[in-house]
């Protein structure tokens, strides 16, 4: 998930701080966050190139959701489409959103019934699982039914009326 993390360049004197968003798979409350930061950190600080000088963390913010799918290829063989092009299919392991990496580019592509913005990301997996409270239902005002009284039943009361006397 993602936090954002302040940090310092130790070579720097003005103390600078810097902010950046990392999304880390295991950062899923604040410590995880803040210890995800560190390895983002000690990752950088391992590997640093002429001209760059170690980091520190200041503070760390945890935010979550998922910046981006946590693809995971799914095919074992590389496939063909019917134009004869080569891909490899990737399932989000979180979502279950799908895409494909057409030859050695470095892009996928979400699959035709995941083209919409909403599933840029993992989130709309979420949202989903906490759908919206349900209102009360109204009771069914029930209007009490009236009984009319027929036309028959007025003559046949006349008639009776008539031959009384
Ligand atoms: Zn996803």
């Amino acid at each position: 998930m993602k936090f954002k993390m302040t940090f310092v360049c130790k070579g720097d004197k003005t103390k600078q701080e810097m902010d950046e968003t990392c999304d880390q798979a295991y950062a899923v409350d604040q410590e995880s966050a803040e210890k995800a930061a560190q390895d983002v950190i000690d990752r950088f600080n391992n590997t640093l190139r002429p001209g760059e000088s170690e980091r520190s963390v200041v503070r760390v913010k945890f935010v979550g959701g998922y910046a981006g799918h946590d693809w995971r290829k799914s095919n074992l063989v590389t496939k063909q489409d019917s134009y004869g092009g080569m891909y490899d299919e990737y399932t989000c392991a979180r979502c279950k959103v799908t895409s494909r990496r057409y030859g050695l580019t470095r892009t996928l592509v979400r699959d035709a019934k995941y083209k919409s913005q909403k599933y840029d990301s993992c989130e709309w997996k979420l949202k989903k699982k906490d759908p919206k409270p349900k209102k009360p239902v109204k009771p069914l005002l029930v209007k009490p039914i009236q009984k009319k009284m027929t036309g028959r039943k007025k003559v046949r009361r006349r008639k009776q009326a008539r031959e009384l006397t």
